[in-house]
């Protein structure tokens, strides 16, 4: 069984973020993987072992300049990376960036697609049904526990009310929601391995998509507005009468 893990490299949420004079989110810094697609990159990696053969490969659009991300990946067990890097691609939409890797996995031919629900940056949450329309494949979204028997892949899939019993013929492209799985650590073998596993990068041109980047990436961002600064509530001292305090409160705000 071949799996391909979409893969976002993001810039270190640790680290402080700041924007391009065009607006976009400054990705000069040091990179990691997104830890959305660690529970990916696990759930890849069991279902291979389950199948006893096959492989993990991560693919990524972003810069190449720090594959450190990618590399952690690999360190957790993926065979390859494939990483789509272009100055063509800065500050790329969704819809664009599920093009660029709707070709750089059809090229992959696998059997399993899985990205995260949503990226930890952009978080628009639609790249991977974006990605399922473009290679022509059926989506399951919010998987949180996934079988595979034969060319069927079996999900729950995670709604208000508890799960519903999905299933779809494979190859299926799958989003898996944080915490379907535990991420393995790497272990010294892992990332002693993972240096020399293959790290494929590829441009615009080597997908053939020259034409479908020129004609724009879709998104221009024309202001960025800070997000007005909490307002610090009303404190209420406690003399014996907090309760009280509290219910007139909350009928004060009508919510009892
Ligand atoms: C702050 C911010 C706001 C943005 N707002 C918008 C917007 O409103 N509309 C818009 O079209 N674009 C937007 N973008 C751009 C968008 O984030 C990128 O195009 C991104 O690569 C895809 O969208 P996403 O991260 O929102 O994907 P999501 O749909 O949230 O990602 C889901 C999963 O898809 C996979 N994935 C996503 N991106 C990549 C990648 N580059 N490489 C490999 N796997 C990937 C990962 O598994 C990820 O967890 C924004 C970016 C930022 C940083």
């Amino acid at each position: 069984m071949n799996v391909v893990v979409c893969a976002k490299q993001i810039p270190d949420p640790a680290a402080p973020q700041s924007l391009e004079a065009s607006n976009n989110l400054n990705r000069s810094g040091k990179l990691i993987l997104d830890e959305a697609d660690t529970y990916g990159v696990e759930m890849a990696l069991q279902l291979v072992d389950a199948a006893g053969s096959g492989e993990v490969t991560v693919v990524s659009m972003g810069s190449a300049a720090d594959v450190a991300g990618l590399r952690n990946a690999l360190a957790m067990g993926a065979a390859k990376a494939v990483i789509v890097s272009d100055d063509a691609l800065r500050g790329a939409d969704a819809l664009t960036t599920a093009k660029v890797l709707a070709a750089a996995i059809g090229r992959l031919e696998p059997d399993l697609v899985l990205a995260a629900t949503e990226s930890s940056d952009g978080y628009t949450g639609t790249l991977p049904v974006q990605l399922a329309e473009l290679l022509d494949l059926p989506s399951i979204t919010f998987a949180k526990k996934v079988t595979v028997n034969g060319a069927t892949i079996s999900v729950e899939r995670q709604t208000e009310a508890g799960y519903d019993e999905v299933s779809a013929p494979l190859p299926a492209v799958v989003t898996v929601t944080a915490g379907v799985v535990e991420p393995r650590y790497a272990s010294f073998k892992g990332i002693m391995a993972a240096k020399s596993k293959p790290v494929e990068i590829l441009s615009v041109a080597d997908l053939g998509l020259s034409d479908v980047v020129a004609a724009g990436t879709g998104q221009e961002v024309t202001r960025v507005v800070a997000a007005e600064a909490r307002q610090s509530g009303e404190k209420y001292v406690d003399d014996g009468d907090g309760a009280q305090k509290i219910v007139a409160f909350l009928e004060s705000i009508k919510v009892i």
